[in-house]
């Protein structure tokens, strides 16, 4: 049995989902809700095959919906925070028959401006139970209840949007089964952990990498009604987290907010600090460790993959800093344009094959055509693995900037820039240029005074002439996409600079 119920094996007694000011849910009480649930929607007329939109914000109700969802029919879980037109959006691209919100979800406007949206609001009583209520929309005749099976998609998620429109992503229960079993075995996960859940719950990182993930080892959730840098420590002092998730940005955030309470975190110490779905500085690993004294894991993950790809091992295997570590039932390997595997210390294209990847896109036969070589999965991402399989990532392809025939990696010019001590971020784009195609911009946000010329001679120090920023624009904050990403493509639209010459 593959499905997302058959994942939650933890013990009757033992408590699977805490959330401050709120009953704790044990296993027990989870199977039941979710079994019940899942009728309830059949009973509303909802069933396999029907798209239940979920809008609501991190909590231990949220996670019992999105069981129950994907058990009856598909869970399409989209961000509480999104506004109406983005909100529009997803709901329509999903398909979705039915939204379901909280009292705290979704803005009402936004509720009420979607067309023919049925709409179901969840509660929780005293000991934790959910149920739903209609709300509005149109009624339906009731469906059978069926649970889903392991070829069934439990869930559709949109990739972030990084690099193009966001892509629909149909997760099968057997590839997010998978996808938990593995990372519960790359990080020995067992009852006795429980994972502080910062990440949301809309978002691949948060469902499989530290929701899903728990749950099929049996440990436990906190999961407190999103991130806050503030509540941090009192969340890690009333619960003690054996673990969490967390994108790079987070992580910055936690230790500027705690790095002055390490007696406190050190008599709790964690067993190791997981990061995923962007770059984590070198520096910023160091102090995670010092702080926590514990091993920091940097993890690749994507939306195609149901998350995680590869991730550096606990000890007392080998982490090695600025890699994303060895795949763990995941085959991970580098391949050339055409097809071709590569060796190690040669870069090409990221690719990966397992049953925690998906069979393809929905509605996209050009996206499958283009991500699908002789059964491996193109990620579009770049890299080269060391003689012991260790993956560094050195750009995504679409970022690659092509200036005038010279192939550049944006990353090279971030890292060169990062190191002058008056620059706080750095993001270096392509502008595009009559002749050469593209030429290289470079955003910066500074932290101390700081000129162009200064900023040109410190990158000739470091890079050929070719990779220098043909001009730097100085700002006070680089936008970032919905999850926290830097959106290099975007950066030369948003600055509005046009072709030059
Ligand atoms: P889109 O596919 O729509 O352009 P996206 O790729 O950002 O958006 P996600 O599936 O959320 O959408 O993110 C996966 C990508 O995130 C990976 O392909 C990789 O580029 C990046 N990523 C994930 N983990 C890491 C990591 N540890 N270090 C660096 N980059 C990472
Ligand atoms: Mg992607």
């Amino acid at each position: 049995m593959t499905t997302l119920y058959d994942l939650l094996a933890g013990e009757d007694n033992h408590p699977a989902l805490v959330a401050p000011g709120k009953p704790p849910v044990t296993y027990g009480q989870l199977r039941e809700n979710v079994v019940k649930l899942a009728a309830q929607l059949n009973q509303f007329g909802f069933g396999r095959g029907d798209r239940i939109a979920i809008a609501m914000i991190n909590g231990p109700e949220l996670i019992t919906t999105f069981f129950g969802a994907a058990m009856a029919g598909t869970s399409a879980p989209l961000n509480p925070k999104y506004k109406q037109e983005e909100f529009a959006f997803y709901y329509e691209d999903t398909a979705a028959k039915v939204l379901i919100t909280s009292p705290e979800g979704i803005p009402a406007a936004v509720a009420a401006a979607l067309p023919t949206m049925t709409l179901l609001t969840v509660s929780a009583d005293s000991k934790g139970r959910c149920s739903f209520e209609r709300t509005g929309g149109a009624t339906y005749a009731p469906k059978p209840v069926e649970l889903s099976l392991k070829d069934d998609v439990a869930m559709i998620l949109h990739t972030s949007g990084t690099t193009s429109r966001p892509k629909r992503v149909p997760l099968r229960h057997r590839n997010l089964f998978a996808s938990a079993g593995n990372i519960r075995g790359t990080y020995n996960l067992t009852p006795a952990d429980t994972t502080l859940c910062v990440m949301p719950l809309f978002h691949i990182h948060g469902i499989v990498g530290s929701m899903l993930s728990t749950l099929s080892s049996g440990g436990t959730v906190v999961c407190p009604a999103g991130f806050n840098a503030m509540e941090f420590l009192s969340l890690y002092e009333t619960f003690s987290p054996t673990w969490y998730s967390a994108v790079p940005t987070m992580h910055q955030m936690v230790l500027a907010r705690i790095s002055k309470h390490a007696d406190v975190v050190r008599k709790k110490p964690l067993r190791f600090i997981r990061s995923s779905s962007a770059p984590m500085p070198g520096v910023v690993r160091e102090r995670l460790e010092e702080l926590f004294q514990a091993p920091q894991l940097d993890s690749y993950g994507m939306t195609e993959a149901s998350h995680q790809m590869s991730s550096n091992p606990l000890p007392p295997r080998v982490r090695k800093g600025g890699t994303v570590g060895v795949g763990h039932g995941v085959d991970v390997a580098i391949m050339d344009e055409v097809g071709n595997l590569l060796k190690p210390g040669q870069i090409g294209e990221v690719v990966v094959r397992g049953p925690n990847v998906v069979d393809g896109y929905e509605n996209n036969p050009e996206a499958n055509a283009a991500a699908f070589t002789n059964g491996w999965f193109r990620t579009g991402d770049q890299g080269v693995q060391d003689e012991e399989g260790y993956l560094s990532l050195t750009g995504r392809i679409k970022e690659l900037i092509n200036r005038g025939g010279e192939k550049v990696s944006p990353l090279e010019i971030d890292d060169v820039l990062l190191r002058h001590p008056a620059v706080a971020e750095a993001l270096a784009f392509a502008v595009p240029h009559k002749m050469l195609g593209e030429e290289i911009h470079a955003a910066v946000v500074l932290k101390g005074e700081c000129e162009s010329a200064e900023l040109r001679a410190h990158c000739a120090a470091a890079l050929a002439e070719y990779k220098i920023p043909k001009k730097f624009h100085v700002l006070t904050e680089i936008p970032r996409g919905a999850t926290g990403k830097l959106q290099r493509i975007n950066m030369a639209k948003f600055l509005q600079v046009g072709s030059e010459d």
